[in-house]
């Protein structure tokens, strides 16, 4: 029991958290079976906005399943003999989209979005990374101009949040982004965000920096967590035991393997998703671009065109399909025709996603010094470095600013 606090889990969240807890002068150590940030936080579409209010499950929504689902290459898939598991889920993730609980959701989502772009920058200074966060706008495409209607709901809770959008059309979108199809015949910018030219390597930079303030970094998968009587937790290893004062679960989708033998049951789901990389794209992306009509988001990254989405339930352990991916690539040459699909990486990450699009962040219930800090669902990236600071305050004691109703364990009975 050397250090402060122990981390599961050095994905995003658990990264970000290590260095907010240095900061406050506490000791920290990861523990992660594989390298920092190769979870999701290694793969996402990089989109880092301070604006991001409006969650998955909305009014509505399910009309659009049967459609999708239909479609093999679409945006949502279930595995046939995951269907059991998947329903109750199914049915909490539809009514968290009831149009009376979105105002809490979207403030909760906002309130840990809001300084994201801040504090990336904030935890890059001084790693010689800091060209991995550009400035960027979000740009919303659409086909038709008559589909884009501010009135309607999502954008709505973005204007009455002071999202600055703009809506532009023809020229004017070409100018913002001449790779563009034709086709695409209008868009919303959501301006003054970020994204980032690889989340992978921002997440292995400030890992670096956490270790350079004396993080230590474990490489071992956790089997188990048990409490100590008299106080700290055991935990056990497939590298050995192991014992903590203070354990923080950052571990992603796997976060509920960990808690459930605690008698802690969340609906976390592993929602998977999938990128392809355009090695040799052969043409330049300014900003995060979301097709609104296949449903993914494409940037440019070091490493080529990054095309990156789908929603995929098919349990923690089943093998990627990457005909999924491939699908992406189909996409990819709708939206910008212009573009070289020769050279490709796929690659496959599981969304720890809760029916509401919330995390848990908060002292887990009936357990001394054990907190969780999971559940990021779609926005985990963007969401790591605000959970990150409240982590350092709530193992120490301290109230943070941010009210963690939203996100307590307890929301789910
Ligand atoms: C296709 C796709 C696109 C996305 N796009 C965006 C985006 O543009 N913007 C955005 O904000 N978010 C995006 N996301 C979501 C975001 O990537 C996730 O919410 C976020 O990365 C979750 O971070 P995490 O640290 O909780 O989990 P992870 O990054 O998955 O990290 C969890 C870590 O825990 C470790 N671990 C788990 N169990 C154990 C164990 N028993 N023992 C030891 N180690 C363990 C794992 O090895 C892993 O390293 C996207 C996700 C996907 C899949």
């Amino acid at each position: 029991m050397t250090k402060d606090v122990t981390i599961i889990g050095a994905g995003a969240v658990g990264i970000a958290s290590a260095l907010s807890i240095l900061e406050t002068g506490q000791t920290v150590e990861l523990i992660d079976r594989d390298e920092p940030a190769a979870g999701a936080s290694h793969g996402n579409a990089g989109v880092i906005s301070p604006w991001t209010c409006v969650p998955q499950s909305m009014p509505g929504v399910w009309k659009s399943v049967p459609k999708w689902l239909m479609d093999p290459e679409g945006p949502l898939s279930v595995r046939w003999r995951y269907l059991p598991q998947f329903l109750p889920w199914a049915i909490r993730f539809i009514r968290a989209g009831q149009a009376d609980k979105l105002p809490a959701i979207a403030d909760a989502m906002m309130a840990l979005n809001r300084p994201n772009v801040d504090l990336y920058r904030h935890h890059l200074s001084g790693t010689g990374k800091e060209d991995l966060v550009r400035d960027s706008y979000y740009v919303h495409a659409y086909k038709d101009p008559a589909l884009i209607d501010l009135n309607q709901i999502g954008w709505r809770m973005r204007t009455e949040r002071g999202v600055p959008l703009q809506v532009v059309q023809d020229g004017e979108l070409r100018e913002v982004e001449p790779a563009l199809s034709s086709e695409y015949r209008a868009a919303v910018l959501i301006k003054d965000q970020a994204r980032a030219m690889d989340p992978g390597s921002i997440g292995k930079a400030l890992a670096e920096k956490a270790e350079s303030m004396g993080a230590i970094f474990h490489r071992a998968g956790v089997q188990s967590i048990s409490p100590i009587d008299g106080g700290g937790w055991q935990i056990t290893t497939d590298n050995g035991e192991m014992t903590a004062k203070t354990v923080v679960v950052a571990a992603g989708a796997w976060s509920v393997r960990l808690l459930k033998p605690l008698g802690v049951n969340v609906p976390l789901e592993a929602e998977r998703g999938y990128h392809v990389i355009l090695k040799d794209p052969g043409i330049t992306i300014n900003n995060s671009i979301m097709d609104t009509h296949a449903k993914f988001v494409a940037s440019s990254m070091a490493a080529g065109v990054r095309c990156a989405g789908t929603a995929e339930f098919a349990g923690l352990d089943a093998p990627p399909n990457y005909r999924r991916a491939k699908a992406l690539v189909a996409n990819a040459k709708r939206l910008f025709p212009d573009i070289n699909t020769e050279d490709t990486v796929e690659w496959m990450g599981n969304r720890p996603s809760f029916p509401d699009s919330l995390p848990c962040i908060g002292p887990v219930p009936g357990y001394e010094n054990l907190f969780a800090a999971f559940g990021h669902s779609h926005y985990g990236f963007g969401m790591a470095p605000a959970t990150g600071r409240i982590v350092a305050n709530i193992v120490r004691g301290v109230e943070p600013n941010t009210d963690l109703t939203p996100y307590r364990i307890e929301r789910f009975g």
